[in-house]
């Protein structure tokens, strides 16, 4: 079976968050399941493009709207990652370093899927599968079914997975002339609420949707940035396929970003060279526990309360904990923590900025990893801190209710379920008497060290859906 994944992103070649990490492992272990799964992203101008080696196998050009562009299909020559990667060139939209937030981003990615569906029908390509992730690639579904220039591929089946339904993409109608000619009565395939939406397009025109866990299924059933009652619509199509984790790639016995390597029978040592590793670089003290948040700085991640949060346990409990934040994103928070630099000297530091290796050390050394998210699809960081140890401390919401099950219930997480001082500064307190409680602590980390959130599972349940829309 040929399934080709498209997305705006995959890691190592670009990412921002988890749908990088997810493109970059899914179709890896689907064809060790022994697929044939291709994935194909737009090519930006970043440090993976420029310092690997391509070769191009297509070339084109085409008209979108008034403006014509080339573009070329690059094939990354080695294979090196798993699957065949395939980028789509195209000078003026994606010869940029980052991957979002231009002011023609409507423009780049309309382009990029047309381009990805030139090459399939001028190369004359029948996948089996075209799956594609979010509103980036939204269009797509809707083209291969109704697009003249598509009709080759009109019996493709076609998957979209919600990595996270908040952002949808949104475009007026007088951007509609880019799309290639289809019949005027199809119009409503693409709309909702009078304006364009690649999002809810996909949803009405996929075969199948995938949400990246079950609850959060559940979820946007009620709460989806105003795709509800579509959604709870298209439900009998739907399913929840919890994401998994690249334990090739998160592994802490041979992460190459470790300060220190480990092994689930002599973790106590290498965890804690690698929260030297840390207190050495941010000026914090070893011996207290140390919390941690990784993220996107935005309203979803609750990560608006974590300044006051800080600044509340660090007074409440002077000199007795460490916190330490990774993350960028609103500027004004961004300023907040870098203010509180200076109060909690010792005891407390940011790294703004994006940092992939500083994110795997904080991953093993530290202690506890605050997400006190309002949002949260599935949620990476918790499987990432449970294999390497680290205990999570979440609001029950989404992946995080899949994945982290409470230490009072037998478990090995802190969760709450209010997105509130109280709640969140409550399971500090807890995670605080857990660190106290050596033994405790210990057992806490083995279990959840032990917990297999890997992707060989997941990929079968995948394999099952593909196979059941090719029947
Ligand atoms: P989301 O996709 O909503 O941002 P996920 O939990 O699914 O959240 O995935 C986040 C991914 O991005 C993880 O791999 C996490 O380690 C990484 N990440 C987020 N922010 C940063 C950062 N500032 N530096 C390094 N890695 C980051």
């Amino acid at each position: 079976m040929t399934i080709f994944h498209i997305s705006a992103e995959c890691f190592p070649v670009a990412k921002v968050g988890g749908l990088a990490d997810v493109v970059g492992a899914l179709p890896k272990y689907l064809n060790q399941a022994g697929q044939t799964a291709k994935v194909v992203i737009p090519g930006y101008d970043n440090k993976f493009t420029n310092e690997n080696q391509f070769e191009s196998v297509h070339q084109g050009n085409f008209k979108m709207g008034w403006f014509e562009f080339n573009y070329s299909i690059l094939k990354e020559r080695t294979n090196k990652l798993g699957f065949e990667l395939y980028l789509v060139a195209i000078p003026q939209l994606f010869d940029r370093p980052n991957i979002y937030s231009y002011e023609d981003d409507t423009e780049r990615f309309t382009a990029f899927q047309i381009a990805f569906l030139n090459w399939l029908t001028e190369t004359n390509q029948i996948p089996d599968i075209l799956h594609c992730h979010d509103h980036h690639t939204g269009l797509i579904p809707f083209m291969v079914q109704n697009c003249y220039k598509y009709e080759q591929l009109k019996s493709v089946p076609t998957v979209l997975t919600i990595h996270n339904g908040q952002y949808q993409g949104w475009f007026s109608f007088d951007k509609m002339h880019y799309l290639p000619e289809f019949h005027s009565s199809k119009i409503g395939f693409l709309e909702w609420n009078n304006i364009i939406n690649p999002l809810a397009s996909a949803i009405k025109c996929a075969w199948k949707i995938t949400t990246v866990s079950p609850s959060y299924l559940e979820e946007i059933s009620h709460s989806a940035n105003g795709l509800e009652n579509l959604l709870r619509y298209e439900r009998p199509k739907s399913i929840g396929i919890l994401n998994g984790i690249d334990t090739q790639v998160w592994n802490p016995e041979t992460d190459e970003m470790l300060a220190s390597n480990y092994k689930l029978s002599a973790f106590e040592k290498g965890k804690l060279e690698n929260k030297k590793f840390l207190c050495d670089e941010f000026n914090l003290d070893i011996t207290k526990p140390l919390f941690t948040f990784i993220g996107r700085l935005v309203h979803e991640k609750g990560a608006e309360l974590l300044p006051e949060l800080s600044d509340i346990i660090l007074y409440r409990n002077p000199n007795q904990i460490n916190v330490l934040i990774l993350g960028s994103g609103d500027t004004t928070l961004e300023n907040q923590f870098e203010n509180l630099k200076s109060k909690y000297v010792g005891n407390y530091n940011c790294y703004i900025g994006y940092n992939e290796k500083l994110a795997h050390i904080i991953y093993a050394g530290a202690d506890f990893l605050l997400m006190p998210s309002r949002v949260e699809p599935c949620g990476l960081n918790q499987m990432y801190a449970l294999r390497y140890g680290t205990i999570p401390i979440v609001r029950r919401t989404g992946g995080l209710k899949d994945t982290v099950i409470d230490i009072g219930d037998g478990g090995f997480g802190i969760c709450h379920d209010n997105v509130t001082l109280f709640d969140i500064n409550h399971s500090v307190t807890r995670a605080i008497d857990l660190f106290l409680d050596k033994q405790k602590h210990q057992n806490t980390i083995k279990t959840a060290m032990q917990i297999d959130h890997s992707w060989n599972l997941v990929a079968q349940e995948y394999i099952a859906v593909y196979k059941s829309l090719m029947n």
